[in-house]
């Protein structure tokens, strides 16, 4: 008989477990002894227990995305997303050949894009998932650079054709990113008046035989509004028709792309235009999606310049891949697809038709309160931006945007860009999960801090700059 548990010293020669040096568990009171410095490599390791606790606690003080209304990234999804998210989260979507379900559903999003945004051909259009709209609109805009060079074959590169993209003051900062990073000279329309966004006529005026392609915002991060794409289309025909000049057109619909296809089916903005040659979305804003995942489609294949695409492994053939990154996260683009399969158009249809009535209710709500001027009024994307009115002299918005803050409620306030710097706003971007609730809470808030904000002898804020931390 021997006995069920043998020592391993009873076996001389015998090898010890292996023990991953994760599994050490210090001794409790040796913890107490642990100060690990904060940027340096501590010298030795900490308790899986301990590392987490210190680590959750710093981020207590994070705050709670859910009130943050200046963001326009989802800050929430269903339990069964973050199970799936989990069971992803090892997977690099640049490995097809490994993962060739995950590229496979990768593809039917991109399909499933292509025919909301209404391609001529869906089969022919072409796509990519990306980080988010920053590297998709990177990826755009080297596609018309690219094409611009192909054209211009024979004067480019020279002192005199220098390639330059036009595009409204209000562009996300990305565009200004690729302008800087691919140097394109930046050629923006200014704002004007009550004109927050790009007119079309002086986009067209600004186009010369050196622009790579105009930009276009499905909706402007400053007030939420939707720019007249089908409006700068037909003036960049116009244009065509006047100087020969066919200069192709890049929607950046970051949130709108996402909107406007449930709530305004009949808004022409997508590739229903021929000159749209571009589009791209956040997966992550109303695609309803954890960040970060954001898609770049192109009309078709003579869009995208082959050249610029490079090809990976998969399943003994290759696979095309138009990227900035190499490994990135497969969990995002399944979550993606998690979300088109959960909802259909209809269901995408409801959310965001609940945050619009939620955005559009508040907007009321907040004008009724009778000390704000509302610019815009969350009937384009569910975001609008407010001021206060000709007669208050007390407060400013930075006061508001400070006073809500101690309530727990992050809502911005900046000023605008170039000729209207004298327009300073609060912005509320209303996303699923903000409920018509949570907004009555606000609204309540802001009630309360009134009374208070009127009796202050100014505003209060020296250093605007600082007053906020808005990066749209
Ligand atoms: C958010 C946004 C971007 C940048 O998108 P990310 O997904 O955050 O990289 C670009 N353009 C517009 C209009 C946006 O709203």
């Amino acid at each position: 008989m021997s006995p069920l548990h043998q020592s391993p010293s009873d076996k001389p020669g015998e090898r010890p477990l292996a023990v991953n040096p994760f599994y050490g568990e210090a001794n409790p009171t040796a913890g107490m002894a642990d100060a690990p410095p904060k940027h340096r490599l501590p010298d030795r390791p900490l308790a899986p227990m301990t590392a987490y606790q210190l680590v959750h606690d710093e981020l207590m003080l994070d705050g709670n995305s859910r009130l943050n209304l200046a963001t326009f990234v989802t800050t929430w999804m269903e339990p069964q997303a973050g199970v799936l998210m989990g069971e992803c989260r090892d997977k690099n979507m640049i490995d097809k050949d490994e993962y060739p379900r995950t590229a496979e559903l990768e593809r039917r999003c991109v399909a499933m894009l292509a025919d909301l945004w209404n391609a001529p051909d869906p089969t022919s259009a072409v796509g990519c998932s990306t980080t988010g709209s920053s590297e998709a609109c990177m990826l755009a805009g080297m596609a018309l650079k690219r094409r611009w060079m192909r054209r211009n074959a024979d004067r480019y590169p020279s002192r005199e054709a220098r390639p330059n993209l036009v595009m409204g003051v209000n562009v996300q900062v990305c565009w200004e990113k690729f302008c800087t990073f691919w140097e394109v000279e930046a050629r923006q329309v200014p704002m004007e008046g009550d004109r927050f966004h790009l007119d079309p006529a002086a986009a067209a005026e600004l186009c010369d035989e050196n622009t790579i392609g105009v930009v276009g915002i499905l909706g402007s991060t400053f007030d939420g509004s939707y720019e007249p794409i089908a409006e700068l289309c037909a003036a960049l025909d116009e244009l065509q028709e006047r100087t020969g000049l066919d200069v192709p057109v890049h929607v950046d619909g970051a949130s709108g792309a996402m909107v406007a296809p449930f709530l305004d089916p009949d808004l022409a903005w997508d590739f229903r235009l021929p000159r749209v040659a571009s589009i791209n979305t956040s997966g992550h804003k109303y695609g309803l999606v954890y960040p970060g995942v954001g898609w770049a489609l192109w009309r078709n294949a003579d869009a995208l310049p082959e050249e610029l695409v490079f090809r990976v492994n998969y399943l003994g053939g290759d696979m095309p891949t138009f990227a900035l990154n190499f490994s990135r996260p497969g969990a995002q683009v399944v979550a993606q697809y998690y979300s088109f399969l959960r909802l259909g158009r209809e269901g995408y249809r409801a959310v965001q038709q609940a945050t619009r009535d939620v955005a559009r209710g508040l907007a009321e709500r907040i004008e009724a309160l009778g000390d704000f001027h509302l610019i815009t009024r969350g009937d384009e994307l569910p975001v609008f931006a407010f001021t206060t009115a000709d007669d208050v002299k007390a407060f400013d918005v930075f006061d508001v945007s400070r006073r809500l803050r101690e309530r727990g409620w992050l809502v911005p306030a900046y000023t605008f860009p170039a000729h209207r710097e004298d327009l300073a706003v609060l912005r509320v971007v209303c996303r699923n999960g903000f409920s018509s609730d949570l907004a009555e809470l606000l609204v309540e808030d802001l009630g309360r801090l009134l009374p208070e904000l009127r009796r202050q002898p100014h505003p209060f804020t020296r250093d605007r700059e600082a007053a906020t931390g808005f990066h749209h």
